[in-house]
Formats: C-alpha cells, structure tokens, sequence
C-alpha cells in the first residue's frame, strides 16, 4: 500500500499555543548551542537534540493525525509543496508559517522553543524571590539567587565595578616589556580564573588513552570569529564587522582612535597568521589529531621561545608526566610569534580576548558593543530587553541550583521508566544491525555487541548533585560582591574543583549537562548516553501518545545517540572509553570508503545557497543515517507507524533560520542544517520507499545503488 500517509501534523498547531513563539525563542538557545561547540571535543551532541515542550496551558499537546482520507491534506498541500519532493516541507508547512522570527531572534526550532520556556519558568522563580522580602540562609540556593539578580541588574553598580579584581592582570597584560612578562601575565590570569588568549590555556579532561584518569589538555589560541569565518570568502562582510568590533572594545578601553586602528591591523595579521596554522573545525573532532602527549621536556622543546617551568607553576599544573597538546602546528606557530617585534600586537590581541571574554559581566558599555556584535554575527536586528537578559545570565551562572529546582517541580519517574524502556529496544534492534555486517569479522562484532552492552545509561539527573553546586557562593552587593566578582568565584571554583580530580580516579556517575538542559548526548569517554530531565517533553516525548510517535521523537533522539558509539570519532574508543582502535585494517578500510561516500552525498545539498560541508557534519550524518535504521527496524512493516514515525521524526527539526545565522550554522555546527537532516536522511532508507509513493522524478528519490549509511 503505497502512498497514503503523511497522517500529519498539519492541524495539530491549532492544539498547540506556540508560547508566544518568536519573542520567547532563541538566543538562549544559540547560546547553547555556542557553549556546546566550544566545550565539546569528542562527539558529544550538543546544539542538536535538546527538547522539552509543553502548551502555554501547562499540559501536553500532542500531535494529532489528520486523517488525508477525509477530505484532509493530500499528497500536495494547497502550495503544492509534495511529500514525494519535500518531506521536510511538507510535513512541517503549518508551523512554520506559524513561526515568524522576531526582531530579536536569529533561529527558531524546538530545542530552542523548549529553552526559552524553561527558561521563563525560571525566571518566574527568580522574579518571587527578588519580592518575596524574605531574608535566606546563607549559601541557599534562595539566596544565590536572589543576591546575583541584584549584582547581575545592578548597572550602577556593574558600571563602578569596571573590571574589577581583573584590572590588575589586564594592567600585567599592557605593563609587559617582554616576552616572558607578557606570558607571565597570560599565565596568572589563565591559572587564576581559567582566562586564556595565545598561550596557557588548559583543561582537565579523561585521558583518552584512560579514560578513568585525568589528564592536563594544553588547549588551542582563542581564534576570535574563528578559522571558518576567516578562510570562508563568503563571510568576508562578518569579519569586516567583527574588526569593526575590535576596534570598538578598545576604544571603549581606553585606546586614542589612532591606537584603536593599529591594534586591529596587528591583531588581524596575527589572527590570519594563526588562524592558517589552525585546525579545521572537522579536525578538532578527530582523536587521532588532538592527542598528542608530551613530556614537560617535550614541552619546552615545542615552545622554545618562553619558560614552560615558569608557566606551568603560574598555571598550577606542573609535576604532570604528560600534557595533551590539542593543535600541534597552531602551538608552533604561536612559539614562532612569541618574540619581541610582536609583543606590542600580542599585548593587544590578548587585551581585547579579555575585554571580549568579561564584557558581558563588567560595565554596560562592553556588554552592549558585545551583544551588539553577536546580534550582527546571526542576524539579530534588536537587542532583547534587560530583564531577560539578566535572568539568563543569573541561570547561567547558578546552573545547578536551577537544576535541582528544575527537577522538584518537572521530573517523573514514569517517564524515565518508558523512556529506558524504549531504550533497551534500540540497544537491541542495534545489536541486530551490528550482527548483520558482511564486512565486519565475528571479533570485531563481537566488541561492538560488547560496548552496546556496557553503555552506561543516564536519564533525569544525577543521584549527588555536583560539588561545585556548594562550592559556588555569592557575595551580595551591599557586602561588597559585585557581577564581575562573583562570575570569577564561578571560574575559580571550576579551577579548584578541575584541579581537585587531577590524580584521582573518574567518577563515571558524575553528569556534565544539567537536567533543565534541553539536549542529550553519547560520551565516548564513559561510553555512555545522558538523556537530562528536559527532554523527556513534548514534542519529542509524551506519556500519552502512541508508541510510534515517541518512536519518531525521542527514540530517534536515543537511536542517535546510540549510533556515536560507532560514528566516525566515537568507534575509535573501545567499551572502557579508551582511545584504543580495535577494528582491523580491512574493517577500517571500508569504513573510510563508506564515509567518503557519505561525505559526497551530503556535499550535494545545500540550504539558501550554501552548501553543506560534508565533512564538518560526518559524525552527525552517521548518527542520523544509523537512527533511522533503527528506529525503521523496530517498527518493522506497519505502514501507519511508520508514516507517523517519519512525521514525527521531521516535525521534530522544524525550524526557522536568518540568512546570517544559517551562515554561522554551516560553517561551525557540526549537524546538517535541519531540513537537511530530514530529507537526506529519509531519502536513504529504504523503509521510506516501501510505504511512500516516490519515483524516480521526485526530489526525494535517490537510487538505490546511492543510498549512503553506515549502520544499515
Ligand atoms: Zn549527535
């Protein structure tokens, strides 16, 4: 029975209030998504699947079917947008012409639809407490809160406050007369607060090779708008701007306007000198390029031109028997920079990475050229009001004690009972697919079955909240704490608890991503799934709807999570999270064959002219080819599931982009632009043909002998 289908989502919209969509969404979201690429190094998800959802009512809407028999929507919509063309478009026609981005927005989809709601409710919390008059214990989360509201709203105050406790290591910064002054500098303010620009930034992170160790990662230069934009020629207006932006922070520093314009010179020649010896965004995801252990010896032979004793006690790391160093040739490259004709360029490149780093907790002025800057860079045309960005910043900087309140008012046992449910049914039907490889040898299987059986399962949130929960603690105006003072306890305590673990064995039951997060993610290191409270929301999780549809939803978030265990980065570790390669040569042969031809396949789409980069976006296309494979599987030849499935799966990533915020998505976000990954996806899965009327023709139609995946 071919074609039929798309039951759809075409009418569900009216059930569900949008929460105001456009002014709610957004920024929070992209933020998100930011901190995630930046943090992430393996194949941890991140800007992708993030979810929860709920009707302004405060009960859940589910997605209804129309039925396309009953006079409903047939195969083309009244702008004749076909399935058998468009799926993407098809199904999700009616949301989004219900989305209209605001002024204040750059993205629209449910990740960011469901942060920006849990957000509010934040907020709401918030706004009690800062009228509720009460007096809280110290140290309660009450009174964090409440007490970095009134620093964080306080602009008189942020205004007076300037730099604060950092003026004195920016004064180190501009006072240096040479080289090793300057790196001194870098080194005290990295070691103290976490601070980094060109040289002495680290992270204490597993040991790939152990992963129940810690090690010391000697991270890469902060590269600005980064390599993609600087070597993009398409994004040559977004680095002028961003110049522009230099130019304004120094200015508003202190700089005459002289001073200003030279600094921009020299730091955008030492940003495109750096920038060419800098991995590209696709590299940093490979284990086999940023895993390079060196001895303190071997150190100080990479950076010849400073004192790696010196700056390894400023940092507080030294006695390490090995440090990572993530960018090899980006290291050398900055030892050949560090001498003294560059110092003045250096100085100011390392000035302006501060400002740009604080800006958005010190004085109104750095704050408001900073925002000013990100809203140009994704297309924003109007700042959000105050209110909202301080209770933003506020939830940021208490991440925890939000999250506990998060799960007192939203976790429910049921649903992580269903939800671990399903997942037992994915990591089964996986089995099934790693047992039906020709090209794998029984060995090999036989450790892939063995890693899918280990995989530690996360969901909701931790059993013992983090340390760092107790240790953060906020110092209120009117006892002389300020925003700027306050946000560096946060960056101290991360300092201390970080240093805490060196030497210590991993405690794999720890969580990284707090439970009102709107995301979920594999960890190779503990070779495991996390799945936080949040996203067990509508649309992509109902306790009250049909299997296939939370099948579509959250079991194709799960499914591809699962499938990074054996991605292109994630296959490289074995079940105890080692870095460790246990396929053989043959094996590893054809996998690289299989990637190039999912490489090629995906280098074939584009989204508003631009075209995706296949590369960048490997481990994600894996993972979503390899979720549909499962997910299809589980639900085997019930046509109806099926159909309501792939609706879900697609109704799932709808989403609205500016022109300039897809620009920043295709050249830094690993995932496909959404669209793509539903169309491309679905047009390599055979299930899709069986139960769809799609020839040879249609936009959807790829041939058989062309249909890529790896785990199929
Ligand atoms: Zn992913």
């Amino acid at each position: 029975m071919k074609k039929k289908i798309i039951a759809l989502f075409l009418a569900a919209l009216t059930a569900f209030q949008l929460t105001g969509c456009t002014q709610l969404i957004t920024k929070q979201a992209m933020e998100n998504r930011l901190d995630a690429e930046n943090s992430d190094e393996g194949t941890a998800d991140k800007g992708m699947e993030e979810s929860g959802g709920q009707d302004a009512a405060g009960g859940k809407a589910d997605v209804s079917k129309q039925d396309t028999a009953d006079g409903g929507n047939t195969e083309e919509d009244l702008d004749g947008v076909r399935y058998q063309d468009d799926y993407y478009e098809y199904v999700n026609e009616n949301i989004l012409n219900e989305i209209e981005l605001g002024a204040t927005d750059a993205h629209w989809d449910w990740f960011s639809e469901l942060s920006a709601y849990v957000s509010e409710e934040m907020s709401d919390i918030t706004r009690d407490l800062t009228k509720d008059g009460k007096d809280y214990p110290k140290g309660s989360s009450e009174q964090k809160i409440k007490d970095l509201y009134e620093c964080v709203s306080n602009i008189e105050s942020r205004n007076k406050t300037g730099l604060g406790e950092l003026q004195p290591y920016m004064d180190a910064i501009r006072d240096a007369r040479t080289i090793d002054e300057y790196v001194d500098a870098l080194a005290r303010l990295s070691g103290d607060y976490g601070f980094s620009s060109i040289v002495g930034g680290y992270s204490i992170m597993q040991d790939r090779a152990d992963s129940s160790k810690y090690a010391v990662y000697m991270m890469y230069a902060d590269t600005l708008i980064g390599k993609e934009y600087i070597e993009n020629s398409a994004a040559g207006e977004y680095v002028d701007l961003y110049l522009d932006y230099i130019n304004d922070m120094l200015t508003e520093f202190g700089f005459s306007s002289d001073e200003a314009a030279a600094g921009v010179e020299e730091i955008e020649a030492l940003l495109r000198d750096i920038c060419a010896s800098t991995l590209s965004a696709e590299q940093l995801y490979d284990p086999a390029v940023t895993y390079n252990p060196y001895t303190k010896e071997q150190l100080g032979q990479l950076y010849t031109n400073l004192n790696v004793d010196n700056m390894l006690k400023a940092l507080k790391i030294d006695g390490q028997d090995k440090y990572i160093v993530m960018d090899v040739e980006q290291a050398k490259k900055i030892n050949s920079l560090l001498v003294e004709e560059n110092l003045q360029a250096l100085k100011d490149y390392s000035t302006f990475v501060l400002l740009n780093d604080i800006a958005e907790y010190s004085a109104q002025g750095y704050a408001r050229l900073k925002e000013d800057m990100d809203n140009a860079l994704y297309g924003i045309t109007q700042r959000w009001d105050d209110e909202r960005v301080y209770m933003n910043m506020t939830q940021d900087l208490l991440p925890w004690d939000f999250g506990e309140i998060y799960v007192e008012r939203h976790f429910s046992e049921k649903d992580k009972e269903n939800v671990e449910e399903m997942i037992g049914l994915i990591l089964d039907e996986y089995e099934d697919i790693i047992m039906r490889q020709g090209w794998l040898s029984d060995a090999t299987k036989q450790k892939a079955v063995k890693k899918l059986e280990t995989m530690q399962i996360k969901i909701g949130y931790p059993d013992e909240w983090p340390a760092a929960k107790d240790m953060m603690q906020v110092v209120p105006v009117s006892e002389g704490g300020s925003l700027i003072s306050n946000m560096l306890t946060s960056m101290q305590v991360a300092i201390d608890d970080s240093l805490s673990r060196l030497g210590e064995p991993v405690d794999k039951s720890e969580w990284e991503a707090t439970p009102q997060t709107i995301n979920a993610y594999y960890s190779p290191q503990n070779n495991e799934i996390v799945f936080p409270a949040a996203i067990l929301q509508y649309p992509f999780y109902s306790g009250d709807r049909d299997e296939a549809a939370n099948l579509g939803g959250i079991g194709y978030i799960i499914a591809h999570e699962v499938s990074h265990a054996f991605d292109s980065s994630g296959s490289l570790y074995d079940e105890y999270g080692n870095y460790n390669i246990w396929w053989t040569d043959e094996e590893q042969k054809e996998y690289a064959e299989l990637t190039k031809s999912i490489i090629d396949y995906y280098d074939g789409y584009e989204m508003m002219g631009i075209a995706v980069n296949g590369e960048l976006t490997l481990m994600e296309n894996i993972a979503d080819l390899g979720a549909v494979t499962c997910i299809a599987a589980i639900i085997g030849d019930d046509e109806e599931a099926l159909d309501t499935a792939f609706g879900q799966m697609a109704y799932n990533w709808a989403s609205e982009d500016t022109a300039s915020y897809m620009m920043y998505l295709i050249n830094m976000d690993t995932h496909a632009p959404n669209k793509i990954r539903v169309n491309a996806v679905l047009s390599s899965c055979d299930a899709f043909y069986e139960i769809y009327d799609i020839d040879e023709d249609d936009g959807m139609y790829v041939a058989p002998e062309d249909r890529v995946g790896i785990w199929r």
